[in-house]
C-alpha cells in the first residue's frame, strides 16, 4: 500500500525514541503514577509511541503551576506587549520545526503530510501570530455617567483554564484555545487527544526555548474519563474550553455546573450544503466534494449533507461518486497519499456502522462503503444517494468520508430541511445570484456560512455553533471575551 515513504526526520526520530512526559511547570515530567499509554498509528496500525499518562495527580500539579504562574509569577508582571513577543517567537519556533511537527502530524493522526504541513502547521503559525498581535488590543471602555461619576471597564484575565482538544487537527486545534488565553494573559493546563498527543508534547520544549515563564502551559496527555475529568472537576480552574463531541460537551456542561465554571463549546456538526437551481454546478460539486471529504471527513463544519435541486441532482450524484473513485488513499507518509486513514479502530468501527445504518435504512449506496486495505483504519469515500430526513444517516454526525445527497425541487424547501437538524456549526449554499446567497445565509441557522464554497476558516473569522453545536465564538476578537473577565470601576469625582 505505501509505494513510498517520506524520510522521518533525525529531530523526529530523536523525539519518538526518548521519553514522551507530561510538560508541567516548565519541565517534561512522568505521570506520579508512572502510567503510560500507547499512541497508534492508524496507517499500520503499530504502536508508534508510549506517552506519560497524566492521573488525577498529575492534573493537581499541573493546576498548582498555572495558580502560581497566573497569581505570583513573571507572567502577571511582565508588559501586554511582551507577551505579545512571547508569542510571536513561539510561532518562529513553530515555523522552524514545520516539516517535523507536520511528520509528527501525519504520524499519529494519518492525514497526509502535505496537508499537516500547510492546512496544520501553517495554520498553527498564522494563528499564533494573529493573537500576538491582539495582546496589546484588549481594551476596556470608559462609561460616561454624570458629572460626579467616572465608570471604566478593565478586561482582565479569567485565570487559569482548563483545555480540551481533539484529535482530528492536533495543534491547530491548540492554537485556537492557546492562542487568546495567552494573549490575555491567562495561564492553561491543556489536554491534547489520547489519540494524538505528539505533535504538542513536541512543542512544549518550543515553549520553553519562547521564553514563557514556567506554570504558563501545561500538557497533560491522556484519557478524558480520568484526566479530562480531573480537569472539568477542579476547583482551582477559573474556565473550560473545549472542542470534541456533543455527547462529552454535554457532560462536561453539566458537571462545570457544580463550581459554576465559565465554559466555551466547540462540538459536533451535521452541516448542511445546498446546490440552488441557479448554482455554477460544476464548481459546487468540488465545493461539495472537499467539503465533507476533507480530513477524510473528521472535521466538525465538514458539509455532510448535501441538499441539491433536482434539476441538477442525477449529475451531482455521478460526479460526486466518479471523485469518490478517484481519490488515492494511503499512508499519511506516502507523498502521492490524497486520503489517510480514519484516527482510530473506534472511528473506523464507528463509520462502518453508519454506512451500514445507511445500507439498512434504505438509502441508495453509491460508491464505496467498505474498508480499504487489509491493514490500517482506511475507509473508502462513500456516496449516499436518496437519502430521507429521518434516516439516521441524515441526522447524526459519522465524522468520516461519508456523504449524503438529498434531491429538492424549492429553495424556500431546501432551506427548512437544511435547518431542521439538532447541529447548526456551518452551512454552505451555491448560487450565482449574490442577493439569493445573502438571503439563504440570513435564514441558515448555522454560526457559518459560506457562499459558494466550503471549509474556510482563518484566524480571523468567528468560528462557532448554534443550537447543539456549541456555546461562545472562538477566533477574531470574539475569541478574547471567551479569556476574560469585564471589571467596572466606579470612581466618585
Ligand atoms: P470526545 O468528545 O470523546 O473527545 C474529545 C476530547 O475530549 C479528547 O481529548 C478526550 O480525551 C476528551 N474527553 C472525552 N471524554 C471526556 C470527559 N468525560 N471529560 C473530559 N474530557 C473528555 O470525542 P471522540 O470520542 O474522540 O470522538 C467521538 C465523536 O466526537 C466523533 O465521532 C465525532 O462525531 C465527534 N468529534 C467532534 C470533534 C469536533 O471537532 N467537533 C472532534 C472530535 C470528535
Amino acid at each position: 500500500m505505501l509505494t513510498s515513504q517520506i524520510d522521518l526526520k533525525p529531530k523526529v526520530k530523536a523525539f519518538l525514541e526518548g521519553e514522551k512526559e507530561l510538560f508541567i511547570n516548565g519541565e517534561y515530567a512522568p505521570s506520579v503514577s508512572g502510567k503510560k499509554f500507547e499512541v497508534v498509528n492508524p496507517s499500520t496500525e503499530e504502536v508508534l509511541a508510549r506517552v506519560s499518562e497524566a492521573q488525577k495527580e498529575d492534573i493537581d500539579l499541573a493546576v498548582k503551576a498555572a495558580r502560581q504562574a497566573f497569581e505570583e509569577g513573571e507572567w502577571r508582571t511582565i508588559t501586554a506587549a511582551e507577551r505579545s513577543h512571547l508569542i510571536y517567537k513561539f510561532a518562529d519556533l513553530i515555523e522552524q520545526n514545520r516539516e517535523e511537527l507536520a511528520q509528527l502530524e501525519s504520524l499519529d493522526n494519518g492525514k497526509p503530510y502535505s496537508v499537516a504541513l500547510t492546512d496544520d502547521i501553517d495554520g498553527t503559525v498564522e494563528h499564533f501570530r494573529y493573537y500576538a498581535g491582539w495582546a496589546t488590543k484588549v481594551l476596556g471602555q470608559t462609561v460616561p455617567i454624570s458629572q460626579d461619576y467616572l465608570n471604566y471597564t478593565e478586561h482582565e484575565p479569567v485565570g487559569v483554564v482548563g483545555q480540551i482538544i481533539p484529535w482530528n487537527f492536533p495543534l491547530s486545534m491548540a492554537s485556537w484555545k492557546l492562542g487568546a488565553a495567552l494573549a490575555t494573559g491567562c495561564t492553561s493546563v491543556i489536554k491534547p487527544a489520547e489519540q494524538t498527543p505528539l505533535s504538542l508534547l513536541y512543542v512544549a520544549s518550543l515553549l520553553k526555548e519562547a521564553g514563557f515563564p514556567k506554570g504558563v502551559v501545561n500538557i497533560v496527555p491522556g484519557f478524558g474519563k480520568i484526566a479530562g475529568e480531573a480537569i472539568v472537576n477542579h476547583p482551582d480552574i477559573d474556565k473550560l474550553a473545549f472542542t470534541g463531541s456533543t455527547a462529552t460537551g454535554k457532560s462536561i456542561m453539566r458537571k462545570a455546573a457544580d463550581t459554576v465554571k465559565d465554559i466555551t463549546l466547540e462540538l459536533g456538526g451535521k452541516s448542511p450544503n445546498l446546490i440552488l437551481e441557479d448554482a455554477d454546478v460544476e464548481k459546487a460539486i468540488e465545493g461539495a466534494y472537499e467539503g465533507i471529504m476533507y480530513n477524510h471527513g473528521q472535521n466538525c463544519s465538514a458539509t455532510s449533507r448535501v441538499y441539491v435541486h433536482r434539476k441538477h441532482y442525477d449529475r451531482v450524484v455521478e460526479e460526486l461518486a466518479k471523485r469518490a473513485q478517484a481519490t488515492k488513499l494511503g499512508n499519511g507518509m506516502d507523498p502521492e497519499t490524497e486520503m489517510g486513514p480514519l484516527v482510530s479502530k473506534r472511528q473506523f468501527e464507528r463509520v462502518l456502522d453508519y454506512i451500514k445504518i445507511g445500507k439498512e435504512e434504505g438509502a441508495r449506496l453509491v460508491v464505496g462503503g467498505e474498508r480499504e486495505f487489509d491493514k490500517g483504519y482506511f475507509v473508502q469515500p462513500t456516496v449516499f444517494a436518496d437519502v430521507e430526513d429521518h434516516m439516521r444517516i441524515a441526522r447524526e454526525e459519522i465524522f468520516g468520508p461519508v456523504v449524503a445527497v438529498f434531491p429538492f425541487d424549492t429553495t424556500e424547501e431546501a432551506i427548512q430541511r437544511a435547518n431542521d437538524s439538532d447541529y447548526g456549526l456551518a452551512a454552505a449554499v451555491w448560487t450565482e445570484n449574490i442577493r439569493t446567497g445573502h438571503q439563504v445565509a440570513r435564514r441558515l441557522k448555522a454560526g457559518t456560512v459560506w457562499i459558494n464554497d466550503c471549509n474556510q476558516e482563518n484566524p480571523a473569522a468567528a468560528f462557532g455553533g448554534y443550537k447543539q453545536s456549541g456555546i461562545g465564538r472562538e477566533m477574531g476578537n470574539y475569541a478574547l471575551d471567551n479569556y476574560t473577565e469585564v471589571k467596572s470601576v466606579w470612581v466618585n469625582l
